[in-house]
């Protein structure tokens, strides 16, 4: 399991905790913070020896396997009330691969710069969140126009371009570069 910090990203690794509660039971949930678990640990230790004496080992072998079994939802639920979120690493698979490749490109127009302030801002906004200047709107031309827009020579800097002449639409400068060709 690892658990990341999202306010300053730090991240932490504690893989298989039920194994290290097995192994050194009270001593890892003490190293790990969890206090409140370390005195119930210590609480039934005492309890159960002031008791029963030595048979009291077999108690405690139990609530170190009870431990093991919950040690990985202790362990999330602190980090959880910490803030911190877990990071879940699955094997990178074509379907994940493919969803994010696919989120990085129709993520990449969806946004813009504000110039103002230089924060990220959708590209269809026309006033920015975080400073609330106006913002230029972006125009953006169909990736498929490409071809056409080659085949006439027409380039498209925010209006379409054909010789010294501007059209704000691609039809009105294909029908000129038509005639003008
Ligand atoms: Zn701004």
């Amino acid at each position: 399991m690892k658990f990341k910090n999202p306010a300053n990203g730090h991240t932490e690794d504690c893989s298989a905790p039920w194994l290290w509660v097995l192994f050194f039971g009270a001593l890892y949930l003490l190293v790990a913070g969890l206090w409140a678990h370390v005195i119930i640990y210590l609480l039934i230790g005492i309890v159960s020896f002031a008791s029963m004496g030595p048979p009291a080992t077999v108690i405690m072998i139990l609530v170190n396997l009870i431990y093991a079994m919950f040690a990985g939802q202790i362990v999330r639920n602190s980090y959880m009330r910490k803030g911190w979120i877990e990071v879940t690493h699955k094997p990178i698979t074509s379907t994940s691969t493919s969803i994010s490749t696919s989120e990085s490109i129709s993520s990449a127009p969806e946004n813009k710069k504000c110039p103002f302030c230089a924060e990220l801002v959708k590209a269809e906004a026309i006033k920015c969140k975080h400073c609330g200047s106006e913002l230029p709107l972006i125009e953006v031309k169909p990736v498929e126009d490409d071809d056409v827009m080659e085949k006439y020579g027409i380039t498209f800097d925010g209006a379409y371009h054909f010789g010294e002449y501007q059209y704000s639409k691609l039809e009105d400068a294909i029908r000129y570069a038509k005639k003008h060709r």
